[in-house]
């Protein structure tokens, strides 16, 4: 990008030329709102609203039981794990779709275990997202023995040892964005003798991953971030096929019997990526994710990574352009290329600032204790909200805003 200082106008332009401009359209996004919060809720696809309505009026409300065959309700799961299965690098027989992501990691990890009998360690770092630690600690808690090691991520490298049974690493920081190398991270783990799970909530839909290409044992991803599959949102779970024969689910449900409707009292595992599966799937959920996931796929996971980098650089150039002065530090790596869809900020005021900005109409989100987050999706943000969004930061810097009583006032959910 130029050094010439960027205006309103110039920002504009951008968009005129962007290759995905048409994607915003298929969004619902209210007038006067600059959406930066997809990583954490994905907007709300235009075709959702009628595909939910039509799925509870026409086919529950008239079809009823007989929805699971006339509706193909039964393959819905598999429909949208094909749908999802080339966001991730995986091959369809690879990719279950069901639960939340927190249940597929417990699956997973216990699976993992089983995989490697006579290791211990869950291998992790200390800032990957609360659930995968507290999944693992409830884990090896049920199980005793079995222990979550946690170190920073510069010494995950060296701690792999004959230990390990698997290293479990969320692909992109919550908080920063900072990507970790999938594939030398995996390599490093399978030397060990270990096998590597990785946590694609905020790559999903935001970045290339290549699970296949980066040799990854096993994966989880949420529905509901850049997926645009609403609140919520059913969660996907990867196994890769050389494990498929040996994997063991611990939530040995109905649904991932090898004949759910024989009604044999004793369990044998569905053949492949099916055994993944445990009760019942969620059909009002999975049909608003199968929009969602249908509407990101028409963007092209290249492009969409091609605008998110332009978008998270303008961000980056624009508060140094618009904002320096005001105490704001980068907390993302300053590489596009090193980072996800997001871009973090520290403030000692962060969580008032947030508010500020919620009040102007500018959404992000506040990390404790000091992180301004801002999450980029490329399939309905222009260029000139990213200019919006910085002008109404700046104006909320200079004019003290995060001073007032009710912008410090912590709400439930942040
Ligand atoms: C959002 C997120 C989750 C969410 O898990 P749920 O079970 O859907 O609540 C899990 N892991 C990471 C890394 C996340 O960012």
């Amino acid at each position: 990008m130029s050094s010439v200082p960027l205006t309103r106008e110039g920002t504009a332009a951008l968009d005129a030329g962007d290759e995905l401009a048409f994607l915003r359209e298929e969004f619902a996004l209210p007038p006067g709102v600059v959406y930066l919060d997809g990583n954490s809720l994905g907007a709300l696809p235009r075709a959702t609203a009628a595909r939910v309505r039509d799925v509870v009026e026409h086919e529950w409300g008239e079809s009823l039981i007989r929805s699971w065959n006339e509706h193909g309700w039964i393959d819905l799961p598999v429909r949208v794990a094909a749908l999802l299965a080339p966001l991730v690098g995986a091959s369809v027989d690879e990719v279950a779709v069901a639960d939340s992501t927190s249940v597929n990691l417990f699956k997973l990890l216990a699976g993992a275990l089983r995989l490697r009998p006579g290791r211990k360690v869950i291998l992790s770092e200390p800032d990957n997202f609360p659930t995968d630690l507290y999944v693992a600690q409830g884990l090896a808690s049920l199980l005793g023995g079995v222990e979550l090691r946690l170190v920073p991520p510069a010494e995950l490298a060296a701690a792999l040892d004959e230990s390990v049974a698997v290293l479990m690493l969320t692909h992109v920081d919550f908080r920063t964005g900072a990507i970790h190398d999938m594939a030398a991270l995996t390599q490093a783990a399978h030397r060990a003798g270990a096998l590597a799970l990785w946590d694609l909530a905020h790559s999903a839909g935001a970045l290339p991953v290549d699970l296949t290409g980066g040799e990854a044992d096993l994966a989880v991803g949420c529905g509901y971030k850049y997926l645009n599959g609403g609140p919520g949102a059913p969660a996907f779970a990867f196994v890769a096929r050389r494990h498929h024969e040996a994997f063991e689910t611990p939530l040995t449900g109905w649904m991932g019997h090898a004949e759910p409707f024989a009604f044999d009292p004793r369990y044998r595992p569905a053949p492949g990526i099916a055994r993944l599966l445990c009760g019942t799937p969620p059909i009002l959920s999975l049909a608003a994710l199968e929009c969602g996931v249908l509407t990101l796929a028409r963007a092209g996971v290249d492009r969409l990574r091609r605008k998110s980098m332009a978008l998270t650089d303008l961000f980056v150039r624009l508060v140094a352009q618009e904002c320096s002065g005001f105490g704001l530090e980068l907390a993302s790596p300053h590489e596009a290329r090193a980072r996800g869809s997001q871009v973090s900020l520290r403030h000692p005021e962060g969580y008032a600032i947030v508010q500020a900005l919620i009040a102007r109409g500018v959404i992000g989100d506040f990390r404790t204790p000091d992180l301004l987050r801002f999450g980029f999706a490329p399939v309905y943000l222009r260029f000139v909200d990213v200019w919006d969004a910085v002008a109404s930061l700046r104006a909320v810097l200079l004019g003290r805003e995060w001073e007032r009583p009710d912008y410090r006032r912590r709400a439930a959910v942040t």
